[in-house]
């Protein structure tokens, strides 16, 4: 990288905020989609929203590419970085800038952990909604930049729902406010077009997120099932009964045996369990319970434990939410895929995608959000067999195969990223991608911020980043669109 270059970023955040060192910098060369590598030509760690503006406007003015990153935990290379580009972290921007108690909202710097947040305002009886089961340490930044989602976003709704106001520089330096601390602020919602964008359109240097009451309640059950179909039907059951729980997840086979054996919560052996929560007023919640449960009962559940204290739902969430890291435990690679479908089609996707552990002959665990219809298949791979990471990969993308023929999507919650850029004309055609693009370069016409992610552009070599236009083979007569 150019020295003048460099000089000037040192300039903006001090030696200790400046990272060189090939050893170190191969720190920030994946997020939690190991799979995808690429070392960042440097690293910034600024420490002020002034610091993030200045080093954005270098870059700018420099046509430098940069990333944004936040605690790295993403699972779509999102925060993958540019060999030619710099990085920026925003770990060090995790202050806590305003709590309202009486309005129920709290403003904070992007590298905020999203558990920190709940933990800051619990003396209130206050929480924040979005529980991604990364919460212990993914950030607030990360939250917003990938629309995050959890467990309680079934009743609750993803971070979009959540996030009152923004403070972002665009990729040109400037400073925006967007949003603001009460509901529904006129104009176009341009909070709802960063929230989700995935570090492509700016860089969120502060967040006013809602605050809710805790519910008066809450109850939760671990209902055990012979197969993922009927506790599939379990689910569609429940729903059809009218009722929206807090939470239904489901783990199989696989999943319960990884938990077990990283943190032990000791749930009964079982193809499938669902987790379900109801919260809300007491009486509603013992009502709605006792309905739960029977659903449970009549699609097959065979042991149904009830949480009687905090301790044991602590218990059923721990098996839960360890899953993912667990997977380690029964595989030495997996690749976590993220699609959504109908939650009715829960039992015919499950059932293609046995059968597809059959045919590949690589194991399959499922863990995920069940009541969203938010499947997350964990392909079980060796990376030491030749091919087998290459064929995890066509396993994967044949489930997102699935989703869509079930009237799907390619993610629900974890991006498009690096991973699933080439996917998305599987999901939209070119006057959707075309569309998207148009917005992108409204906010990024330098396609700097975050290039290469989400969209599948360039489509041709030596074609131009940007909106749509005829490539010049194209224009000759001498290639195709297909
Ligand atoms: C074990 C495990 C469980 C998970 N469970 C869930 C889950 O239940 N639900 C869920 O939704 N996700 C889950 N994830 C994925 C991940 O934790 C989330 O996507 C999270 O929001 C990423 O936050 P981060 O701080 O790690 O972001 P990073 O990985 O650092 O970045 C993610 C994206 O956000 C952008 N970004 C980061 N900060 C900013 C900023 N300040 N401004 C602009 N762009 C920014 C990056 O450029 C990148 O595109 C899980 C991950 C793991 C490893």
């Amino acid at each position: 990288m150019d020295r003048s270059f460099l000089s000037a970023l040192e300039s903006i955040v001090g030696r200790d905020g400046l990272v060189r060192d090939p050893a170190e910098l191969r720190t920030y060369e994946s997020d939690g989609l190991a799979k995808l590598r690429s070392c960042p030509g440097v690293v910034v760690l600024p420490r002020s929203a002034e610091e993030v503006q200045a080093v954005v406007r270098l870059c700018h003015g420099s046509g430098v590419p940069f990333v944004a990153r936040g605690h790295g935990t993403g699972l779509s290379g999102g925060a993958l970085p540019r060999p030619d580009g710099v990085l920026i972290v925003l770990t060090r921007l995790n202050r806590v800038l305003d709590i309202d108690i009486a309005n129920q909202r709290i403003t904070v710097e992007p590298g905020v952990p999203n558990l920190e947040v709940s933990r800051l305002v619990a003396s209130e009886r206050l929480y924040y909604a979005p529980d991604p089961s990364s919460q212990i340490i993914c950030s607030i930044g990360g939250n917003v930049a990938e629309n995050s989602g959890g467990a309680h976003c079934l009743k609750y709704g993803f971070t979009v729902h959540h996030v009152l106001g923004l403070e972002a520089v665009l990729p040109d330096g400037e400073m925006v406010h967007l949003g603001g601390p009460a509901l529904d602020a006129p104009g176009l919602d341009l909070v709802g077009v960063v929230v989700g964008s995935e570090g492509t359109l700016a860089v969120v240097t502060k967040v006013t997120l809602r605050l809710l009451r805790k519910p008066e309640a809450v109850e939760t059950l671990l209902a055990a099932f012979e197969s993922t179909e009927t506790a599939g039907n379990a689910v569609s059951g429940i729903i059809a009964a009218g009722i929206i729980p807090a939470a239904v997840e489901m783990m199989d086979r696989t999943t319960i045996e990884a938990a077990e054996a990283a943190v032990h919560p000791n749930f009964p052996k079982a193809e499938a369990v669902l987790i379900v929560e109801l919260d809300g007023p007491a009486a509603e919640v013992r009502s709605l319970f006792d309905r739960v449960t029977g659903v449970c009962r009549e699609s097959g559940a065979g042991v149904i434990q009830v949480a009687h204290d905090e301790a044991e739902r602590a218990r059923f969430w721990k098996g839960r939410k360890a899953a993912f890291a667990a997977m380690g435990r029964v595989s030495p690679s997996y690749y976590v895929q993220d699609g959504v479908i109908p939650r009715t089609k829960l039992p015919e996707v499950l059932g293609r995608i046995r059968k597809l552990e059959v045919e590949s002959g690589l194991r399959i665990g499922n863990v995920f959000h069940a009541g969203d219809g938010n499947l997350h298949p964990l392909v079980c791979y060796d990376d030491r067999i030749p091919g087998q990471a290459e064929l995890a990969q066509r396993v994967a993308s044949e489930i997102l195969t699935y989703c869509l023929d079930a009237g799907g999507s390619i993610t629900g919650e974890h991006g498009v990223g690096a991973d699933k850029a080439d996917q998305m004309p599987k999901m939209f055609g070119p006057d959707d991608l075309d569309t998207m693009q148009l917005v992108r370069c409204a906010f990024d016409p330098r396609h700097l911020c975050n290039p290469g992610k989400v969209f599948p552009t360039p489509r041709l070599c030596g074609e131009v980043p940007g909106p749509y236009r005829r490539h010049p083979a194209e224009a000759a007569g001498l290639a195709e669109r297909f």
